[in-house]
């Protein structure tokens, strides 16, 4: 099965009442691990790519990979995403790669650190709309600052500081046309998102509920979603490893975001803690051992395990097969003719 544009996979979680785990790949290991989680679970498949896993891996490495996947597991819908782009020339790189989405991350200026204007935002995130749009391809735009930094990206901060205005989210919404929208409502990148255990009311729920009222035809996204759960933090510790404590967003929590319009659930940290442990556990137990295969064989089962557990926490699993995927030029022709416009004040008669 080709690639599948992400709108259509969100569109469907939205008309099942799901979230759909969205999660970062470098290496081939780490793409065998989603794609037999998703196998075992029956589940729709998001992978996404930061500008540093692109770089790490070399575009055409990573591309050509996915499209093995994609090759391996025809029944399997599977959506390539580009997480973070910082400008219209890194989203232009991708498409023209072959991914069926791009992030436009337009909060921040193109140095990935220091907070953009609302109209620069508006301004650049529009140009890769017009542009994803007329190719079929997926555009999901950030609102408001997440807090954290991730592969070098981020304006740090604990992800409290600049929560998203519902009033901008919908001006954006309606300015742009974006697909999906990254919304700051608490959450932070990286493995150190809160210091203390979080109390249940991590998230700035009002603000997610009273965003996607006004936009219901536009697919909330939640960054920095890992759960940062104890057990792996352990093992990690357990074998050498020095994290210091930390804990991440609840799992119940984007549960409720889930129930509240979240259709993109973001998670990295937790698959790096589960192929860190893995790692540390066969060389700290088995030291005399040094072919690669002998630690990365249960690091990729560790993430596995991560991976298939989170697709039935978001509730994707069973759903891998409820639908036919469309071709991307399909897509293009709903842009084309507004069936896919999801500016409120278009969508409005839908
Ligand atoms: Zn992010």
């Amino acid at each position: 099965m080709p690639l599948v544009s992400m709108r259509q996979l969100l569109d469907e979680a939205a008309k099942g009442g799901y979230g759909v785990g969205a999660f970062n790949v470098n290496d081939m290991e780490q793409i065998q691990a989603i794609m037999m989680a998703a196998k075992e679970t029956n589940s729709p498949v998001i992978v996404q790519a930061s500008r540093g896993a692109r770089q790490f891996a070399e575009d055409l490495y990573l591309f050509r990979l996915i499209q093995a996947a994609a090759e391996l597991n025809p029944d399997i819908p599977i959506a390539m995403h580009q997480d973070h782009g910082n400008s219209f020339e890194t989203c232009k790189s991708a498409i023209e790669l072959g991914y069926t989405s791009v992030m436009m991350d337009g909060s921040l200026k193109e140095d990935g650190k220091t907070p953009s204007t609302f109209d620069e935002n508006v301004e650049v995130t529009r140009r890769v709309v017009d542009y994803a749009h007329e190719r079929g391809v997926t555009v999901e735009g950030e609102i408001g600052v997440l807090g954290g930094v991730e592969d070098g990206h981020g304006a740090g901060g604990s992800g409290l500081e600049h929560i998203t205005d519902p009033d901008q989210a919908v001006e954006f919404a309606e300015r742009t046309g974006v697909d999906a929208l990254a919304i700051a409502i608490g959450t932070s990148h990286g493995a150190y998102k809160f210091n203390k255990k979080p109390d249940g009311s991590v998230l700035k729920m009002d603000v997610l509920i009273a965003i996607h009222k006004r936009l219901p035809h536009t697919h909330l996204v939640m960054h920095g979603s890992s759960s940062v759960p104890q057990d792996l933090q352990d093992v990690v510790n357990k074998y050498g490893g020095k994290l210091n404590p930390t804990w991440g967003v609840p799992v119940e929590e984007i549960q409720l975001g889930i129930r509240n319009g979240v259709r993109k659930i973001n998670v990295d940290t937790d698959n790096r803690l589960a192929i860190t442990g893995a790692i540390r556990k066969v060389f700290a137990e088995t030291p005399e051992k040094f072919d690669p295969r002998d630690y990365l064989k249960p690091a990729r089962e560790a993430m596995k395990k991560v991976v298939a557990l989170r697709m039935q926490q978001f509730g994707q699993a069973g759903h891998g097969k409820d639908y036919t995927p469309l071709p991307i030029a399909k897509m293009a022709e709903g842009y084309k003719s507004g069936a896919l416009d999801t500016r409120p004040s278009m969508a409005a008669g839908r």
